[in-house]
């Protein structure tokens, strides 16, 4: 069979741990055997960040820029204990906030459904995408704490230094004050963003605050994605049928729960922190949790959602078993190839891509699985196996579903 070919590379950030031994086995069981893979590849496994200070997750960010779509393998972000293990310059920041900081991008976490795992609220038949907006508000406060009364003020200073005041409280014994901010960029990046996924995985947008109780913060929030929507987005979203919902968070929440999903919430900042957990917990498992970060003008970055699977990797390396689930690492590069096929209008990676996540899906369904889906599924008949037998299943499938 004739490999399927690309024309642009897609960026490809390698990682640490045992997702860095999965991504090799799943480039050498499923990927190069079928595609004619072209990729650019930036090392971000700690040992190369420290070589370089850093500099190659900066490069690699950039490459994203330049490329438009990249996928990236799970990587450490040190600690105190990974200064000694890696005999590091310095605790590097985590790569995932260079490279957002970088592409100013919002992060899109999808749940992977399959028979026999069923979510905690069973009406959730569809996945549900949490968009968290990645700046601001409680992540950036200033707090205080008051030991025996006074008087608390927000005072803005403008350029020529006139100030406006608003009192926030008169203490007369001890309390607690907290500043928040926001900026309008911020906020209508993180909406273009919401409307440009919502167009492309053709899917209802959801967005809530709570502007009744805050009438200038919340509200800010509604009124620029109201703002953008109508001048932007509304024609496209009409176009497809998909519709740009708003409301109140606590109805938000409600709605969800009785929902059957199929949609994208986008939520604040905190909202996201919070709800994203409920989400990724109610459907099952970290490890079938796909994540994009999208930036305002189109650039996407692909990956799986948990971490490197620590526990397993030294496992591996003392010869020991393993069986960690590659569903959202596969994910990870069934989406970046697909977003790389439609772009270069490639029809055959496209198809690809589709055939890559259903014999994916099929092989868990048939009863194939790693370990931490084996003590969920409810499947009659399922098998346990070790995370390259999990490969070489899904090679079979595929093989089958490309032929
Ligand atoms: P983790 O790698 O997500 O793993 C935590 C536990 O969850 C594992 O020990 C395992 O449970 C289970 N698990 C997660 N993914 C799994 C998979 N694919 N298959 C099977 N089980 C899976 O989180 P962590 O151990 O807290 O973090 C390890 C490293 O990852 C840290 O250095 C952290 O900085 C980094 N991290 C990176 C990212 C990222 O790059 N996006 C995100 C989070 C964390 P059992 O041990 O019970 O089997
Ligand atoms: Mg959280």
């Amino acid at each position: 069979m004739e490999k399927i070919k690309m024309t642009t590379p897609i960026v490809e950030m390698d990682g640490d741990e045992m997702t860095r031994i999965l991504w090799q086995w799943i480039k050498d069981i499923l990927i190069v055997p079928y595609v004619d893979l072209k990729t650019e590849y930036y090392d971000l496994g700690l040992v190369k960040r420290n070589e370089t200070d850093d500099r190659i997750t900066v490069e690699s960010a950039e490459a994203t820029k330049k490329y438009g779509v990249a996928v990236k393998c799970a990587t450490i972000t040190p600690n105190a204990a990974r200064m000694p293990e890696y005999n590091l310059k310095e605790m590097w920041k985590s790569p995932n906030g260079t490279i957002r900081a970088i592409l100013d991008g919002t992060v899109f976490r999808t749940p992977i459904l399959v028979k026999g795992i069923t979510p905690y609220i069973p009406t959730w038949t569809s996945p549900i995408t949490i968009a968290r907006h990645a700046y601001g508000d409680v992540y950036k406060n200033v707090e205080m704490r008051v030991e025996k009364g006074g008087k608390a003020e927000l005072v803005l200073t403008d350029k020529d230094g006139k100030e406006t005041r608003e009192t926030i409280f008169d203490f007369e014994g001890g309390g607690i004050i907290q500043g928040l901010h926001n900026i309008d960029k911020s906020i209508e990046g993180f909406a273009r963003s919401c409307f440009n996924f919502a167009i492309d995985t053709k899917q209802d947008l959801w967005f809530a605050t709570k502007d009744t109780i805050s009438k200038k913060y919340d509200h800010r929030f509604k009124d620029i994605f109201a703002e953008i929507f109508e001048k932007d987005y509304k024609e496209k979203f009409d176009e497809l049928g998909i519709e740009y919902f708003y409301t109140l968070i606590d109805d938000a929440v409600a709605r969800v729960i009785r929902s059957n999903g199929g949609y994208i919430w986008a939520c604040k900042n905190y909202d996201g922190d919070v709800m994203s957990d409920m989400v990724s917990t109610a459907f099952g498992s970290l490890a079938m949790m796909t994540s994009v970060l999208v930036s305002p003008d189109g650039k996407y970055e692909y990956e799986a959602a948990h971490g490197t699977v620590q526990r397993h990797y030294y496992k591996y390396l003392k010869g020991e078993e393993t069986s960690t689930n590659s569903v959202a690492t596969i994910f990870a590069w069934s989406g970046a190839l697909r977003k790389r096929g439609e772009l270069d209008g490639l029809e055959g990676l496209v198809k690809y891509a589709d055939a890559l996540e259903k014999a994916t899906i099929d092989t868990i369904e048939s009863g194939i699985m790693t370990g931490d889906l084996y003590i969920l599924s409810s499947l009659p008949e399922k098998k346990k196996v070790n995370s390259r037998e999990f490969l070489e299943a899904i090679a079979e499938k595929l093989s089958a579903e490309l032929s």
